[in-house]
């Protein structure tokens, strides 16, 4: 019989980066950060195993880690993540977004993929104590932010095949610039026929590194036919749209209707796609959670009926479609603007992010106090 461990919220240790970038030249990055190429100097790690639980949590200096090359991990691909970002306040005050949500989420995708459950104070805090070393890497300016990447892998050298018994969490931290360089520019859809994200059972609820790996030849499928991205059916039907390879779907119908497929068990509880329901409900706006049929979005664009499609997720925030594309079929206008509600609901939720606007449903949480 093994017991739990006793979980008393984690003590963090920092050992600070005596190679840091120099500021001058971390202010030349901020300028122009992109997305995901540069991290900032430090990160943070907690480790566990089941005869003692979480440990040994730390701030330490960003850089390389020393695995086994045993390690579970890079034979079985037991790995789960979050994405959030931190936002600069016309203050200076440093905020992120609904943190409690990832942090719940990180613990529905650790249950799937049989990793250990991270208390979600202890999320909280492992963002705060980043932050309290690489809160000067937050950018200022208009959506610009410090996308955060939570993540849990299986870190235990052994190649049998079971649950890993000692884990590895980290939180590593990239400045991120405006999704859209050059304004917010629709994007056109290609529908996978041949490939699916997720079955009944599998982990597409999950946030894990599996279910990107496996959208990558779909994703290239879609650069090959003219499309930015790639939108999956259900594995069983091929009727019902799922979503896309890392963003949830939404129409906005011609009576002002907002339509999302419901949470079927297979596509992600997208945080963005909650908060964009209660926003659209906060402005009595009718919102249905169901399943969609790729007819009804055909059809619905052909007729008219289906005026606004967008997709949505912590990284783009909210990106317009106006072409959905799939072998011998084209619907939609490759010239047609962003949508008037996509881009007004797109203002409010990122006047929310950056303090703006006032938050209303106390979605903020301050990181640097
Ligand atoms: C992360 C993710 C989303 C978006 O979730 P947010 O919480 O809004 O960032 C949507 N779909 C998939 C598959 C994802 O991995």
């Amino acid at each position: 019989m093994t017991h739990a461990p006793i979980t008393t919220p984690l003590t963090f240790t920092t050992e600070r980066n005596t190679h840091s970038l120099p500021a001058a030249e971390r202010e030349a990055i901020l300028a122009d950060p992109g997305f995901g190429k540069y991290f900032t100097d430090h990160m943070v790690s907690i480790d566990w195993s089941r005869q003692e639980g979480w440990t040994n949590a730390r701030v330490l200096p960003y850089g390389p880690l020393l695995m086994d090359p045993a390690s579970s991990v890079l034979h079985y691909g037991q790995e789960i993540f979050e994405g959030m970002k931190v936002y600069r306040h016309p203050d200076d005050s440093l905020w992120t977004f609904r943190p409690e949500a990832n942090g719940t989420r990180l613990n529905l995708s650790a249950q799937r993929l049989a990793l250990p459950q991270l208390p979600v104070g202890d999320f909280i805090e492992s963002l705060r104590q980043l932050i309290a070393v690489d809160g000067p890497w937050v950018p200022s300016g208009h959506d610009m932010s410090l996308y955060l990447r939570p993540f849990m892998i299986a870190n235990e050298s052994f190649l049998g095949v079971r649950a890993a018994e000692k884990v590895s969490y980290l939180v590593i931290a990239s400045p991120a610039g405006p999704y859209f360089a050059s304004g917010v520019k629709p994007v056109s859809i290609w529908l996978s026929t041949e490939y699916s994200r997720a079955g009944r059972g599998g982990t597409g609820a999950a946030k894990c590194g599996g279910n990107y790996a496996s959208s990558l030849l779909p994703q290239q499928e879609a650069a090959a036919n003219g499309c930015q991205q790639v939108l999956f059916l259900d594995a069983v039907t091929r009727e019902y749209i799922d979503e896309l390879g890392g963003m949830n779907v939404f129409f906005v119908k011609k009576d002002g209707t907002l339509l999302t497929p419901n949470l079927n068990g297979n596509i992600l509880h997208g945080v963005t796609r909650a908060s964009i329901i209660q926003l659209a409900k906060d402005r009595g706006v009718a919102v249905e959670e169901r399943p969609i049929t790729i007819t009804e979005w055909k059809d619905g664009v052909a007729s008219g009926d289906i005026v606004e499609t967008f997709a949505c997720g912590t990284a783009a925030v909210i990106t317009p479609i106006n072409v959905l594309k799939g072998p011998g079929f084209e619907v939609g206008d490759p010239e047609a603007p962003a949508g008037e509600f996509t881009m007004s609901i797109r203002e409010e939720l990122t006047d929310i992010h950056h303090g703006r606007r006032p938050d209303r449903h106390g979605w903020l949480t301050r990181l640097d106090a």
